[in-house]
């Protein structure tokens, strides 16, 4: 589905987990009416369908054209629909419990304590009005204080240290060629706006509509914080932000994980960038003596941003510090402040109308910095001890399915799918929560200090991280919350996870026929497990490895299948004017397009040659595939769909639908699709891979 962690979540994917969600962009929610009685048994939400639209002409419609004419997206939302609908559901239930845990007497330095403090501080708008920037003074000294360019890896590696937008960010992440290590990892960051394309782009009126606000922004917000130069600092910045941008690699650049491999000594990587002094860097980080090279994602940007850096006037790279640590905390600060940064970054660059209201972002702040201590009090009321066991047998029947699946394969060799088994036996599944809760023990939290709090969980989420550097592999590790309404698979660890956030209608309910549930979350589990074998994650081994165990011969039928579905996805047009990106988009692609058909191998199995009930008047079959359209029921604000045009690699919920479905030959002949339909594609163009 969702966020294929291609690695273990950044520093700030974990802090900001929020905006790290599968679909990216904000979560989002709906006016959900609760499923009518009658559907239960089946678990289709009948109520949503449209049976005005044929399944052979438009199956995505057919399944959820009447929710798609009658919902609205919230006022303080960019999206809504099913995943949406789930994850607004799980606000409120973490609000009750941040309240529980503020109405007890807790001792100081525990959990709970943390929790209500951290929470209470950001309510507490006196206190917040009253210090003003206060808080930020010493670090805008700190910035003010720089007076060469020799001192600038330092600085950088202390805002790498508190997640403040810098022209490069690090991740600690098992080493992809051995993953047997933890190494550190340096990749191109820099950028305030969603996609180089926003900075470079003179064709598009609207990303240069959205260049020209972001500068206006960026100056207000100066001007609001004394800059007495803020028009000319607002030029320097986005001029700045342009070059770094120009020196970019593309998203789909980045999805290349052996160009991203490129290991560099510790003693040689000054030679890659003269002037620049690495070993500053790493000392201020902390990690001197604990690494002998690292992993440098794409060594051309960091040569080009040594240039910029050298031809940039040090006032505007202080500026530039400056500004990005004036936004990383804006939703601290006074009204003036936060209402400012909710007006560009989500009205003008996402379309959202209205600010949330202050207790959910309250409550989203506690979630994305104590996540994991949340989210075992979450599990122990809303996670029912049966849906983990109900959900180990869906995984290991989509398993055995997959494992069956390549052994019929027409079009692999023994050579090839002996490898693919070798992978598919060492998949680790995780489910509902995690073995072993994430230790906060080393979290300072202190009442009133709203700024100071933010930078505390972020500190604390980055040594959490360059602590691992020297020790084992944590095995045991969640790169989500058990409330995140998401999944994933990391190819380092050869694991798929499942939180129990999203083991609920319409992915999972445990009391509807079987068929809907693995039309839903079946081919949620078949989709992570499909990541193991998509573009990027079939060049890992089982181990965590890159290592290439392909034939040449299949290779090259592999290829000549992704490449059809590039070309598929490359004709669907979200937005006038914009189309998906098939390359960016094509692992997501992939897994959507195997997930399916390797779960409905494991319905047909789970069926064991025994008719299916009729439920509905659907047959299993048909209700397998309306239960997987109904999971990609959505709607986008257009800022928003562009936003995820840009930078997601998730196709919109409505070519995941279609898209895959056109693919299926099941599909066809559960729905009579036959020539000339809309949903139509001739044998020959239909792609299937896994
Ligand atoms: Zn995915």
């Amino acid at each position: 589905m969702k966020t294929q962690a291609i690695k273990t979540p950044t520093f700030k994917a974990q802090i900001l987990s929020a905006i790290a969600l599968l679909i990216a962009g904000a979560a989002s929610a709906s006016a959900a009416e609760p499923a009518k009685v009658a559907s239960l048994q089946s678990g289709i939400d009948i109520q949503y369908n449209d049976k005005s639209v044929k399944p052979q002409e438009d199956f995505y419609r057919h399944v959820n054209g009447t929710w798609l004419k009658n919902a609205q997206i919230p006022s303080d939302r960019s999206s809504a629909g099913a995943f949406m609908d789930l994850r607004e559901a799980v606000v409120p239930r973490l609000h009750a419990i941040i309240d529980g845990l503020a109405k007890a007497k807790n001792a100081s330095g525990s959990d709970a304590q943390k929790i209500s403090d951290l929470y209470a501080s950001f309510m507490d708008t006196k206190s917040i009005e009253a210090a003003g920037l206060k808080p930020l003074q010493a670090d805008f000294a700190k910035i003010d204080a720089l007076t060469d360019k020799k001192q600038i890896p330092a600085l950088m590696a202390w805002l790498n240290r508190i997640s403040v937008t810098a022209p490069y960010d690090i991740q600690v992440h098992q080493d992809n060629k051995d993953s047997t290590k933890y190494v550190l990892d340096i990749g191109q960051s820099g950028l305030a706006l969603p996609d180089r394309d926003y900075y470079l782009k003179d064709d598009d009126a609207k990303l240069k509509d959205t260049r020209s606000k972001y500068l206006k922004h960026v100056e207000t917000m100066l001007t609001m914080s004394g800059d007495k130069e803020a028009a000319k600092n607002a030029a320097a910045i986005l001029a700045f932000e342009t070059e770094l941008a120009k020196v970019q690699w593309t998203k789909v650049d980045l999805r290349d994980p052996i160009k991203a491999y490129n290991k560099i000594e510790i003693s040689k990587i000054n030679e890659l960038t003269a002037g620049y002094d690495w070993n500053a860097y790493l000392n201020e980080l902390g990690v001197t003596g604990k690494i002998d090279y690292v992993i440098v994602g794409q060594p051309s940007y960091l040569v080009g941003m040594n240039k910029v850096l050298q031809e940039t006037s040090l006032d505007s790279i202080k500026a530039y510090f400056k500004w990005h640590l004036l936004s990383s905390v804006a939703s601290q600060l006074p009204k003036q402040y936060s209402d400012e940064n909710f007006a560009f970054f989500s009205k003008t660059l996402r379309g959202v109308p209205e600010q949330e209201i202050r207790w959910k972002r309250g409550v989203r702040l506690v979630d994305s910095g104590m996540g994991e201590s949340l989210g075992k009090l979450y599990v122990a009321k809303h996670f029912p001890a049966d849906s983990k066991a109900k959900m180990e047998k869906l995984v290991a029947n989509l398993l055995l399915a997959y494992k069956e699946s390549i052994d019929t394969l027409d079009w692999m060799s023994p050579e090839t799918k002996k490898e693919a088994q070798a992978k598919l036996a060492t998949f680790m599944p995780k489910i509902g929560y995690p073995n072993k809760w994430k230790d906060y023990s080393a979290l300072r939290i202190t009442k009133g200090d709203a700024v100071g709090n933010l930078r505390a969980i972020r500190s604390f989420a980055a040594q959490t991280e360059l602590n691992k550097l020297g020790k084992p592999i944590d095995r045991d590790e969640w790169g989500m919350t058990p409330q995140t309404v998401n999944a994933y698979y990391n190819p380092e660890m050869n694991e798929i996870v499942f939180p129990a956030a999203i083991l609920q209608p319409p992915f999972f309910n445990p009391k509807a026929d079987d068929a809907v549930n693995y039309g839903g979350i079946g081919t949620v589990i078949g989709h992570e497990i499909s990541h193991g074998f998509d573009d990027q994650g079939a060049q890992y081994d089982g181990a965590g490895n890159l290592r290439d165990w392909w034939t040449k011969e299949d290779h090259v039928k592999f290829a000549a299948k992704t490449a059809a579905l590039v070309k598929q996805y490359n004709a669907f047009s979200p937005v006038p004017g914009y189309n998906v990106n098939g390359e960016l988009t094509l692992g997501e692609n992939i897994a959507d397009n195997s997930g399916l058909a390797i779960s409905y191998k494991a319905y047909q199995l789970s069926l064991g040659g025994q008719p299916a009930p009729v439920i509905n008047g659907l047959t299993g079959n048909q209700r397998f595939f309306t239960g997987f359209g109904q999971v990609w029921r959505g709607k986008l604000r257009e800022q928003e769909a562009i936003i995820r045009i840009k930078t997601d690699p998730h196709s919109p919920g409505e070519f995941r639908a279609n898209g895959s479905l056109r693919n299926m030959t099941p599909f066809y002949q559960s729905f009579g699709v036959k020539e000339g339909d809309k949903m139509y594609l001739p044998p020959a163009e239909r792609v299937t891979i896994w």
